[in-house]
């Protein structure tokens, strides 16, 4: 099920007269079959985004197609969705097998048959030995399971994933994006995942939306959007350790940092222009410009070290193995690997 979002706005007015444009001309079209990482910093829109798709939130303006159906005006219950957030909202008197086949009481479906669509699903999501549970005696991860269970039942058109992972600990995060990966390709479901966390999103996404103040930023594989990012911001927000930003300038197809030159055979006009490099592109070169380490740290394979550079303070990630002195190492970037954007 395809999802397109046409110039969708949301705007909440709040006690006096106080306007928040959360939402701000979003168009966009979510392929089906797909899984989309809507992803961007804490309050950027990523959840007022999912709760319009859902229909939770009504929009300002603009609309919501799934297909070619014009959901914009349908109730939350009537567009096929299945939404997982991050606080499971399991119910704790009930058993894993009454959360589970708990939506589909309203749907007439007969017992035999729900209780056959349960099984089914706790098996997809791997707890069909934890039916009779309560979800007190589950642990998050297993209870964020029941949760997408729970949600898929009702075989959705669209699954909405709401930070799903955020309450969890470092492993089972892992464990459990890679499970969402995986039901989410057994089951072909169109599903969006809003995360604030750019690895996460990476990691499982077929394509990601990078969004900042109620804007797309940029849509695309990520790592297409990681090598070509459109914009400094998602330069920025992409990426761990961070790109390193530091200003320069463009001479006779030169570029330079103060009096350093870093690459050559820009093809464009003397400007000023703010550098993006990111750490693990900077290399070893005998010939390259000398660097003074000014902190090292070993992480096995790789070293960080970090130099400065045109007074701002950069990360390279080198081979742990290439560095011979402990204080000065000569590096270069390939022209291919600078990202070049106008000046702030
Ligand atoms: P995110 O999910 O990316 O963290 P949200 O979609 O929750 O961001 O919020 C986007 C913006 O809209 C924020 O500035 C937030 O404070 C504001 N906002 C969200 N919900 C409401 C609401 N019910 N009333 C007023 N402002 C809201």
């Amino acid at each position: 099920m395809e999802i397109r979002l046409e110039n969708l706005t949301k705007v909440f007015v709040e006690k006096k007269q106080k306007e928040t444009i959360a939402v701000n001309d979003m168009t966009l079209t979510i392929p089906s079959g797909k899984l989309i990482g809507l992803l961007g910093p804490s309050g950027c829109g990523k959840s007022t985004t999912l709760f319009m798709i859902s229909g939770l939130l009504k929009p300002t303006s603009g609309k919501i197609f799934f297909g070619n159906d014009d959901v914009t005006k349908l109730a939350a219950e009537k567009r096929g969705i299945g939404l997982v957030f991050q606080n499971y909202a399991l119910y704790p008197h009930m058993t894993v097998q009454q959360n589970i086949m708990f939506p589909l009481e309203n749907l007439n479906v007969k017992r035999d048959e729900a209780i056959e669509r349960t099984y089914d699903m706790a098996k997809l999501v791997g707890i069909e030995e934890l039916l009779d549970r309560k979800p007190g005696q589950l642990s998050g991860g297993q209870q964020q399971r029941v949760a997408i269970a729970r949600a898929l039942v009702k075989k959705p058109r669209v699954l909405l994933l709401d930070e799903p992972l955020s309450n969890l600990d470092a492993r089972l995060r892992l464990q459990t994006r890679e499970e969402i990966k995986r039901i989410q390709r057994e089951t072909g479901i169109t599903t969006i995942f809003v995360t604030h966390d750019q690895e996460e999103a990476m990691s499982i996404s077929d394509e990601i939306v990078v969004m900042n103040y109620g804007v797309t930023q940029q849509m695309g594989e990520p790592q297409k959007v990681y090598t070509n990012p459109d914009n400094l911001f998602v330069s920025k927000f992409l990426g761990n350790p961070p790109i390193n930003i530091l200003e320069g300038r463009i001479s006779k197809g030169k570029l330079f940092a103060g009096e350093i030159e870093l690459a050559d055979g820009f093809d464009m006009e003397n400007r000023n222009v703010t550098i993006g490099i990111r750490p693990e592109d900077f290399k070893v070169d005998a010939n390259g410009f000398e660097a003074k380490i000014t902190y090292m740290e070993c992480i096995g394979r790789d070293t960080t070290i970090r130099f400065p550079l045109n007074e701002s303070s950069m990360r390279a990630l080198i081979d742990s193995e290439s560095l011979v002195e402990s204080d000065k190492i000569n590096l270069t970037v390939r022209k291919e690997k600078v990202h070049l954007f106008d000046p702030e």
